[in-house]
């Protein structure tokens, strides 16, 4: 049986750890080739490289920093000249620093913008531009390509402590959802996943002892934290024909965080 991703490249960035290893991992074995971007961790990048390639998939690995014009261009070249052209981007690159909002600093608002919701900005525009030129290729896709971003529950609830954070991903969902309504017609695909609580280093703090662990699972109706293959399963249908006609969405994958957790006994 063809495989959903068959003939395809992908560019996973933040694909060193976490989710974006998962996804990276999880649309190699639906057999497109993947581009492995890090920024800081080339041994990282590396491992789910030899992953990749062991599980008998293709992979490079690329570094670029997503809130750097100059390194973005360079990994779409890069991409472009291995592979000839790129169908699939995942907006994953991100992280968190957090501080009480009086007290938090330009350079820590400024960092988490520039990342999270900037980076996601300038990997999308370069891939939109490669999709345009060659628009859509039957054997492989319905559609002319697919961009995937990263979002996170805190699109919608908000996150005392961190509100660059919580900026950054309301402003990632006004971002996908424009650029979906944009190209939709030349047959270009925008959705988000919007991740709950994902067992990561970017949250090891909530998950790393049983106490913190016990707090999380209050605010998750499911009763388990999610693991990085539960995003990349979602990755996988957002990026595949089968989900053709879903356009500008957000997916939460959250093991039911969105359900207000606590009201459930609440008279
Ligand atoms: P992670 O820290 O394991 O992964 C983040 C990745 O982004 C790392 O590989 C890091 O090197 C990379 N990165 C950071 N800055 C970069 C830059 N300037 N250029 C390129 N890469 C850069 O954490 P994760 O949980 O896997 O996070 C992945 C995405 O998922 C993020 O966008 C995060 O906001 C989102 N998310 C995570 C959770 C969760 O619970 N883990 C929940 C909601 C959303």
């Amino acid at each position: 049986m063809k495989r959903k991703l068959e003939g395809q490249v992908a560019i996973v960035t933040g694909a060193s750890s976490g989710i974006g290893a998962g996804v990276a991992k999880a649309l190699a074995a639906e057999g497109a080739a993947v581009v492995v971007n890090y920024s800081s961790s080339p041994d990282k990048a590396e491992k789910v490289l030899q992953e990749i390639k062991a599980a008998g998939g293709s992979a490079i690995t690329v570094k670029a920093d997503v809130s750097s014009e100059p390194e973005v261009l360079a990994m779409f070249a890069e991409t472009l000249k291995t592979y000839g052209t790129v169908d699939i981007l995942i907006n994953n690159a991100g992280l968190q620093k957090d501080n009480k909002f009086h007290e938090m600093s330009l350079d820590e608002w400024n960092r988490v913008i520039g990342i999270n919701l900037t980076g996601q900005f300038l990997c999308a525009r370069e891939a939109i531009k490669e999709f345009l030129r060659r628009g859509v290729v039957p054997e492989k896709s319905k559609a002319a390509g697919k961009i995937i971003c990263m979002s996170s529950v805190h699109e919608v609830i908000p996150w005392a402590g961190h509100a660059n954070y919580a900026a950054s991903k309301g402003g990632v969902m006004m971002l996908m959802k424009s650029i979906a309504q944009e190209y939709a017609p030349l047959k270009i695909r925008v959705n988000s996943i919007g991740p709950g609580a994902i067992r990561t280093p970017i949250n090891h703090a909530a998950w790393q002892t049983p106490e913190s662990y016990n707090q999380l699972l209050k605010l998750i109706p499911s009763k388990r934290i999610g693991e990085a293959e539960d995003i990349g399963g979602a990755a996988v249908w957002l990026a595949s024909d089968d989900s053709d006609y879903v356009n500008g969405i957000t997916l939460f994958v959250d093991g039911g965080m969105l359900l207000y957790p606590g009201f459930e006994d609440n008279g």
